[in-house]
């Protein structure tokens, strides 16, 4: 009887350790687990802050110092040193007008200049004779520009690299009788992942450019002033402040064609929207431009 009593008592003994095992385990590791997601959140939180630069700060900042620190810099060294931090922890933010010149152009011109900014035309020749007084003065203003195509017809343009060629000389040089400016940089119509343009042309197209010394830019923030839906010049703005966000350098497509109205609304927006974010700087593109490419030449 005493025994059975005994042997009841660590039975259940055994049962009670049992449970409470079986319920403190998970909790021991519920507990692990959310401290680590709070770490991993706080650590996102950060990278999100810096941008996509933040691998390369993390470097910098947290640990690897050079081999040699033993040799002392010279106030030189260390003055560029702090100019080369400042400047990679500046967003650099390029707004890019495609399309134009158009009879909106001059007014982006005024809004421009009202702000300070400085941004850059990838111009068509659509509406040339007609506008090209805009093109020296875009240049005049202090602004740079871009060849995007002459025609504007993707079927013609991306036929093959012959038509590509005819058309991108005969704006190249209507640019250069109008201005004197030998342009080097390029946008492809539709962007150069454009599903118009078959594969091989496009090889064909990127590898020529590359020949004569033409770098071409895409985007990484769509204004989307060129959507099907009209889009209000708030949605605009927000649509640029939202992606610029998100870059660490933002090339940003905006168009000064006709019927684009919006855009001229939207622009005081962006830019006092720009204004407001810490460390960015507006400029205006060139061939040293980080290239922003959606499709890039597959060899080398
Ligand atoms: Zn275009």
């Amino acid at each position: 009887m005493q025994d059975r009593k005994k042997r009841v008592q660590r039975l259940k003994k055994i049962i009670v350790i049992t449970v409470a095992t079986l319920l403190i385990l998970p909790s021991i590791f519920c507990i692990i687990l959310a401290v680590r997601i709070g770490n991993l959140e706080k650590q996102i939180q950060e990278l999100k802050k810096e941008g996509n630069k933040s691998l390369e700060i993390v470097w910098n900042e947290e640990t690897i110092e050079p081999i040699n620190t033993a040799e002392e810099k010279t106030e030189e060294e260390v003055e560029t040193e702090e100019a080369e931090t400042e400047e990679q922890n500046v967003q650099k933010i390029y707004l890019t007008f495609d399309d134009g010149p158009s009879i909106y152009t001059e007014e982006i011109l005024d809004i421009l200049k009202r702000y300070n900014v400085k941004a850059t035309f990838f111009v068509t020749g659509m509406n040339m004779p007609q506008y090209k007084d805009c093109l020296q003065k875009i240049l005049d203003d202090g602004h740079t520009l871009g060849i995007h195509t002459y025609s504007h017809v993707y079927n013609d343009i991306y036929e093959s690299l012959e038509a590509f060629q005819e058309d991108f000389y005969k704006l190249r040089d209507y640019i250069y009788e109008c201005t004197g400016e030998d342009i080097k940089i390029y946008r492809f119509p539709g962007g150069s992942s454009n599903t118009i343009v078959s594969a091989q042309v496009r090889e064909q197209i990127m590898k020529w450019l590359k020949e004569e010394n033409i770098q071409y830019y895409d985007w990484n923030v769509s204004s989307g002033d060129a959507s099907n839906t009209l889009l209000s010049a708030e949605e605009i703005a927000e649509n640029c402040i939202n992606g610029i966000k998100k870059c660490n350098t933002a090339i940003v497509l905006l168009h000064d064609s006709g019927g684009k109205k919006s855009t001229i609304e939207a622009l005081p927006l962006i830019i006092e929207g720009i204004n407001r974010l810490d460390d960015t700087i507006l400029l205006p593109m060139d061939e040293e431009t980080v290239a922003i490419q959606q499709i890039r030449l597959t060899e080398e």
